[in-house]
């Protein structure tokens, strides 16, 4: 089981199957998902509409290798995304997971400045509180002390981890680390307005211009990791379109194929993609999933836009933060909160600690409702498609295992 300590965890929850926006556990109970499957099930659980393409593409060709070989759902996706996405932000190449989207993204960074003979640009900047992914590349740019993975240090390459720029002081240090260091550095990564595993902390859109502007001064890539905020999470198909800003790299995953097949994907612009072109085979990307471009995986894509096209996605993100902000609301001031946030269809009460996050996570499980805290967070990331009742009883869900806690505080 992931991040879990096997000998002492209590047994996992069954799940025997999945409908709209319920998990129907084995026993026959059935829990609201407050988190969409790690914000993937966008569009809620079996969509008729994802499962059918699905079902159609598995008949015709479920798989085939993408090595000198391409398919129409590939195509399509790859023209599709490229016509959502801002700017020019045009070059698709599919992997299989977030992570490895990630470190495709390093990999299409370090090789942009290779292929100009730069060979010492091939350190990273990321930021305090960050989480890039599980596999070693990405782990590199997570928070070094702070994450999941800092048990690894001093084990993965050495990047530079720096605080966001939220004030002037630490715009101006990053203007200043920029200057000093940007001989070393191949590019910056950033999760754009809300940074996820790494605490589910919210960022103003300034920052992230702020971001930005700065690389465009000093010559750097950066890469925008919307693994989570893609597809309308945060209330705008992407999150870098609270601030208009385009970044170099995109990568995009998690609710891609609307919660049904591990996929991802890593998105160049102009500028990079041209990076690759030349008579030298020694130019081209260096990176090859065997099953890259999965045709089930496409087709689910496909079906996922043909529904963001077909049915007010964003709307109903911008509904869900409404009710959130209204149905936590009175978690705020009780002791032991910090903070109360929400943004599109992402709710967070953070919390002093959690001390007992095994009963605490039992206790949501047994009034009905599926919500995993961890660090410091209790958080719900539920379809986009969740209605009012659904949305309203996580909430309250939240708010009496908020207010049990701080009477137990008090005694
Ligand atoms: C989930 C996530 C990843 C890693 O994606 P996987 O599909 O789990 O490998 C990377 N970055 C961010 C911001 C994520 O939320």
């Amino acid at each position: 089981m992931p991040y879990c300590q096997m000998q002492t965890a209590p047994p996992a929850v069954a799940i025997a199957r999945t409908e709209d926006v319920f998990l129907i556990l084995e026993d026959g109970r059935r829990l609201i998902d407050g988190l969409a499957s790690w914000w993937s099930a966008c569009h809620g659980y079996n969509h008729p509409h994802v499962i059918e393409a699905i079902r159609r593409q598995a008949e015709v060709m479920p798989h085939v290798m993408f090595g000198g070989a391409q398919h129409e759902p590939a195509a399509t996706l790859a023209t599709r995304l490229a016509a959502i996405l801002p700017g020019d932000l045009e070059h698709v190449f599919f992997c299989d997971s977030g992570s490895v989207a990630v470190e495709v993204a390093m990999k299409m960074a370090i090789q942009f400045h290779r292929n100009a003979g730069q060979t010492q640009r091939s350190r990273f900047v990321s930021f305090e509180n960050a989480y890039h992914g599980d596999t070693t590349g990405a782990m590199s740019l997570c928070d070094p002390t702070r994450s999941m993975h800092s048990h690894f240090g001093g084990a993965l390459l050495q990047q530079f981890n720096q605080p966001l720029p939220k004030t002037p002081e630490q715009f101006e240090q990053l203007d200043g680390f920029f200057s000093e260091n940007r001989d070393d550095i191949a590019g910056v990564f950033i999760e754009p307005i809300v940074q996820g595993a790494g605490g589910m902390r919210f960022h103003a859109p300034d920052v992230l211009s702020r971001v930005d502007q700065l690389c465009r001064k000093y010559d750097l890539l950066w890469i925008a990791d919307e693994l989570a905020t893609g597809f309308g999470r945060t209330g705008k198909m992407f999150a870098i379109e609270h601030v208009g800003v385009v970044p170099d790299i995109i990568c995009l995953g998690k609710a891609l194929t609307a919660g049904t097949i591990g996929f991802a994907a890593t998105v160049a612009s102009e500028k990079v993609f041209e990076r690759f072109l030349s008579d030298d085979f020694g130019s081209a990307l260096m990176h090859g999933p065997t099953f890259m471009a999965n045709p089930l995986a496409c087709a689910a894509a496909n079906a996922s836009l043909d529904l963001f096209e077909s049915e007010p996605r964003l709307q109903q993100s911008a509904n869900i933060e409404t009710l959130l902000n209204h149905g936590l609301s009175p978690c705020r001031g009780l002791p032991g909160v910090v903070d109360v946030r929400c943004l599109g269809a992402i709710g967070v009460v953070q919390v002093t600690n959690l001390d007992d996050v095994n009963k605490l996570r039992a206790a949501f499980v047994e009034s009905g409702v599926w919500i995993r805290p961890f660090g410091d967070c209790v958080y719900v990331t539920p379809s986009l498609t969740m209605q009012p009742p659904e949305i309203d009883a996580l909430c309250v869900a939240i708010v009496d295992q908020m207010t049990t806690r701080s009477a137990d505080h008090r005694e």
